[in-house]
């Protein structure tokens, strides 16, 4: 299959094959190397093992998986968040493979204000969808979108992908749902907030240096720590009932900080598409 690269589907939904040209490997993925894929599927397997093999079951499998690829914009109790170092394309695709081996159906990257501010997000989002099957939202808090990143959002997968944006911005973005751009509106009402959520149990939250939180509400406070995705299993964290796998006090947090909130943001999608 001379300019051809043929990518075995793991993920969660139904096993296919998809056949990307070598240019698109070459160019638009910026030289992402499908024939990294043996090592990634030899990592994952080992993934499912471990979710399988210790006769360890987890009790709350991985739906949902919220990166945070840059620390623009993100603040915390009135500050900025510091993070360390930041994670690069690599560790980005660790996280997706080893979340998609858990069961892994839905992402949503933060991305800040520009879609610039990570260049790689192409091809991570790309291979969240390719490789695994994912629905992506891209989260971004401005409307602010240049024409590369228009042509680049065009290229993704149109079934798969969604701009999650606030509600004041939506307007202004419909243009996009004429190129093909799904648009989800950000905005957690009081209503879908809980005191007490437990709706972390199912969710991957990734800070931009790797480290994981409960989810992003509390991202970047010692006490929703998780650890660090970079020198611990997922699978490990994830069955850890130690951690704190949910949020006791919401309503300490300003209410926005709930916004893009995976979960909510499938749901709105979902019920959109069965209407
Ligand atoms: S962001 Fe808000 S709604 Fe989502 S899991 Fe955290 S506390 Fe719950």
């Amino acid at each position: 299959m001379a300019g051809f690269s043929v990518i075995w589907l793991m993920g969660s939904g139904p096993d296919r094959l998809t056949v990307r040209s070598k240019t698109y490997w070459d160019k638009d993925q910026g030289g992402l190397d499908p024939f990294r894929i043996p090592k990634r599927v030899a990592k994952e397997i080992e993934a499912r093992r471990s979710s399988t093999g210790s006769g360890e079951a987890l009790s709350h499998p991985i739906r949902y998986i919220w990166i945070y690829v840059t620390e623009t914009g993100l603040r915390q109790n009135g500050g900025a968040v510091d993070f360390e170092e930041t994670l690069g394309l690599d560790g980005w695709l660790n996280v997706i493979d080893e979340c998609a081996a858990l069961g892994a159906e839905w992402m949503v990257v933060y991305v800040g204000a520009s879609l610039s501010e990570a260049p790689f997000i192409w091809q991570v989002c790309a291979w969240a969808q390719d490789v695994h099957d994912l629905r992506v939202g891209l989260h971004l808090t401005s409307n602010c979108l240049s024409e590369d990143d228009i042509e680049r959002l065009s290229r993704l997968d149109s079934e798969k992908t969604y701009l999650v944006a606030d509600k004041a911005h939506i307007a202004s973005l419909r243009f996009l749902e004429a190129k093909g751009i799904r648009l989800c509106e950000a905005n957690v009402l009081a209503a879908e907030r809980v005191a007490h959520c437990t709706k972390p149990e199912e969710i991957a939250c990734v800070g931009p240096d790797g480290r994981l939180f409960s989810c992003g509400l509390v991202l970047g406070d010692e006490r929703y720590a998780m650890g660090d995705s970079q020198h611990r299993t997922l699978h490990d964290v994830t069955a850890d009932e130690s951690l704190p796998h949910a949020v006791t006090d919401t309503a300490a947090f300003p209410s926005t900080g709930c916004d893009a909130c995976p979960p909510l943001i499938a749901k709105r999608v979902l019920e959109t598409e069965a209407q």
